[in-house]
């Protein structure tokens, strides 16, 4: 209670009397926005899926290039770069006693193969990755590793952060006990029979292992089966490839500043995806909802600030476009990031990173979003794999959280296509987003969190 009324008597003469006209015209309009879903649906059917470092990710670059083009951005250009491709082969996961049956299993990036005619070895179970590093290397030598879990659905997606180390690191920590292989439980939230792919990783200097991902239904059934307590064995072919190095890329567009001394706005998404969806959801949507929001600012007359708009190469990968971003860009003042990738519900919640100098940005953004259902949150803003470089070097963060309670559902799986996405969400996220950059573009405030 005492927080409130701290907080309330800190801004009111700035938030109540001084909402800009103008941003919340801009605002209100982009609720009509059509340009979020025409790149959405755009990309999904005209490209579809977009893996990193292979043929489908350079024609979404030209996609987007002619797009951005299209829209009257500034200075659109492709900024290639240089990583090692890897493309998903054969997959196929059998019990072979005492119960045998096939189950839904798909490669993790990153995954060695098994070689065309599988590997065939028993299963030895954990309910955890801490289980799994825990476990002597007797226990899983020559084993095929099942680590399974109890993700749950929450709004803020921090689910990912308690239960996704598991893909990340859990190959690693197998291999380095001498596993033949990995399965886990999909990183996901549905009880579809559908696998949920994504990258792991290798430390370096562990040898990769073929590592995959069951569906939830088919992780729980194979728990089943271990809790009989009878020894149950699987053979499991994967066989994807490295395909050595290969190009990626950003795309770049600016709305450029009345004033180009000022520090510019970073924000975007990430053009690239898994390969078993359309990338609907992650990122397509995300790349749609910022670039709309910046072509109404640009449409509306010419922001004081530069917003440079980058749809990011390889972010699936772990980051690889960020990466190269900041190799090219680090040392050009920004002044405040942000990234939408976290699929297409609707907003809840908004926090930014800023110092003092951006206090009067930040309390007018969270008035004008309040109208959506948007609520001001306390604490750190999450700059997004692609924006973070810079964010690190001490950009102000702008963070517009979307609900995360279904995001695990579809993230990463064959069901990430355009029909999961509701327009009306897209149009509550560019009207977010609109009015945010209204703002912050036309405010001359050192908007930097250090
Ligand atoms: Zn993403």
């Amino acid at each position: 209670m005492k927080k409130v009324i701290l907080l309330a008597a800190a801004v009111p003469m700035l938030v109540r009397g001084e909402i800009p006209e103008k941003a919340a015209a801009l605002r209100d309009s982009a609720l009509q926005d059509e340009v979020a879903w025409s790149i959405t649906e755009g990309l999904t059917t005209e490209v579809g899926q977009r893996l990193a470092a292979t043929e489908a990710e350079a024609r979404a670059r030209d996609w987007a290039v002619a797009r951005l083009k299209a829209l009257g951005f500034s200075n659109v250009r492709i900024e290639p770069f240089t990583m090692d491709g890897w493309v998903r082969g054969e997959e196929k996961a059998e019990i072979i006693s005492p119960f045998p049956q096939r189950l839904i299993v798909a490669a993790l990036g990153g995954s060695a193969s098994t070689g065309s005619g599988g590997i065939t070895a028993q299963i030895v179970g954990f309910p955890s990755l801490d289980a799994l590093k825990a476990a002597s290397p007797d226990e899983v030598k020559g084993k095929i590793v099942f680590v399974w879990h109890r993700m749950q659905p929450t709004q803020d997606g921090s689910g990912y952060g308690m239960f996704g180390p598991i893909r990340w690191y859990g190959a690693s920590v197998a291999s380095k006990k001498g596993a033949a292989a990995i399965i886990i439980r999909s990183i996901g939230t549905d009880h579809h029979r559908i696998a949920h792919v994504g990258s792991t990783n290798f430390e370096a200097g562990v040898k990769p292992i073929p590592a995959g991902a069951l569906s939830v239904p088919d992780a729980d059934n194979l728990e089943r089966m271990l809790a009989r307590g009878k020894p149950v064995s699987m053979r499991l072919t994967l066989t994807p490839q490295f395909t050595g190095p290969r190009q990626s890329g950003n795309v770049v567009a600016e709305v450029p500043g009345r004033d180009p001394t000022l520090p510019m706005i970073l924000i975007g998404g990430h053009l690239d995806s898994w390969d078993l969806g359309t990338g609907a959801i992650d990122d397509a949507a995300g790349i749609a909802i910022t670039t709309a929001a910046a072509k109404r600012i640009m449409d509306a007359g010419r922001p004081l600030r530069t917003i440079r708009v980058v749809w990011f190469g390889a972010e699936e990968e772990g980051g690889l476009g960020a990466e190269a971003y900041f190799k090219a860009h680090g040392s050009e003042a920004h002044a405040l990031v942000g990234e939408s990738d976290f699929g297409a519900d609707r907003i809840w919640q908004f926090k930014m990173n800023t110092g003092a100098g951006g206090n009067v940005v930040k309390a007018r953004i969270g008035a004008l979003l309040a109208p959506l259902g948007i609520v001001t949150g306390s604490g750190e803003a999450h700059a997004g794999t692609d924006v973070e470089p810079v964010a690190n070097a001490g950009a102000g963060v702008l963070g517009l959280n979307q609900d995360g309670t279904h995001y695990f559902e579809l993230h990463h799986t064959p069901d990430d296509t355009l029909d999961k996405i509701d327009p009306e969400a897209l149009r509550q996220n560019v009207a977010a987003w609109t009015a945010a950059l209204a703002v912050a573009a036309d405010s001359p405030d050192d908007l930097r969190a250090k």
